[in-house]
């Protein structure tokens, strides 16, 4: 018996990085996976890589018919959802409060928050019609600190622990759970094609330094699926640096 068996996880971002990761290891650990990604060609990919317990999907978060779709996909093909994984998200250009541009904190927020907040919507109903369910946001060091990211990513995964914790709160007596890990730097493509405002990027990048304990996403996949799993069934809430100690410092 597997901890995950006869449950589905659904996972966003889940065609590269930390998603991917995640898509596989709630696999492994049993579970059919809903692995969704604005980018079908790494949906696709992903689902290839865990095989038939997979269902690739092709979503952008910050769309509410998107997401509506996705979750339909998803309930069509497996009936259910145990599981949801918030981890689609997008860096932005380091850019400090006076010079970020207004389009890229839009976006920005579009994507790391929004989306977060229209997919656990659109899931929620299906969590609270069976009684039980557990969320996992994907959230950041600079979800707790203003010198890791530029303003737009750093609002936005605040935003997203406040989130986190607004879903916790609401529906304890619901048999829901919602917490949030909080990646340190991790070998992911995220800041593959990434351009950085030099001023932020040269303000950001002692603090930066600081963490250079590099992850790999398998270790934010492991933190995930215990945050998921019936051995934190009382956990809920919860803030979870997952950084190698760079925020203890
Ligand atoms: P990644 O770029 O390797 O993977 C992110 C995936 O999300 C990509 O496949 C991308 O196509 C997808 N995506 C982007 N926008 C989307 C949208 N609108 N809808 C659906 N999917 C979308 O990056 P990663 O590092 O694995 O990022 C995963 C999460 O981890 C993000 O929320 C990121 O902010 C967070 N994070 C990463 C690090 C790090 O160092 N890599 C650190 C802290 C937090």
């Amino acid at each position: 018996m597997n901890a995950f068996d006869d449950r589905v996880a659904l996972v966003t971002g889940a065609g590269s990085g930390i998603g991917r990761a995640m898509a596989v290891a709630f696999a492994k650990a049993g579970a059919r996976v809903v692995a969704a990604d604005v980018d079908r060609a790494r949906a696709e990919e992903t689902a290839a890589v865990v095989g038939e317990a997979a269902l690739a999907v092709t979503a952008d978060v910050g769309d509410q018919a998107s997401v509506a779709a996705l979750v339909e996909a998803a309930i069509g093909a497996y009936g259910r959802i145990d599981v949801l994984c918030n981890n689609a998200g997008i860096l932005d250009t380091m850019a400090l409060p006076a010079e970020i541009s207004p389009e890229v904190w839009d976006r920005v927020i579009r994507v790391n928050l929004t989306g977060a907040f229209l997919v656990t919507h659109a899931v929620l109903p299906h969590l609270l019609r069976q009684g039980r369910g557990a969320i996992v946001n994907t959230a950041s060091e600079a979800g707790i600190r203003g010198g890791a990211a530029g303003a737009a990513y750093t609002a936005s995964k605040h935003g997203l622990i406040g989130l986190t914790r607004s879903v916790a709160w609401a529906y304890a007596k619901d048999g829901i759970r919602c917490n949030a890990i909080l990646p340190g730097p991790t070998a992911t493509n995220i800041a593959d094609g990434a351009t950085f405002d030099p001023a932020g990027a040269a303000r950001l990048s002692p603090v930066l330094a600081l963490g250079e304990l590099m992850a790999q996403p398998e270790q934010m996949a492991d933190a995930a699926l215990y945050l998921a799993s019936d051995a934190a069934s009382f956990v809920n809430g919860a803030i979870v640096p997952v950084d190698g100690g760079w925020s203890a410092g």
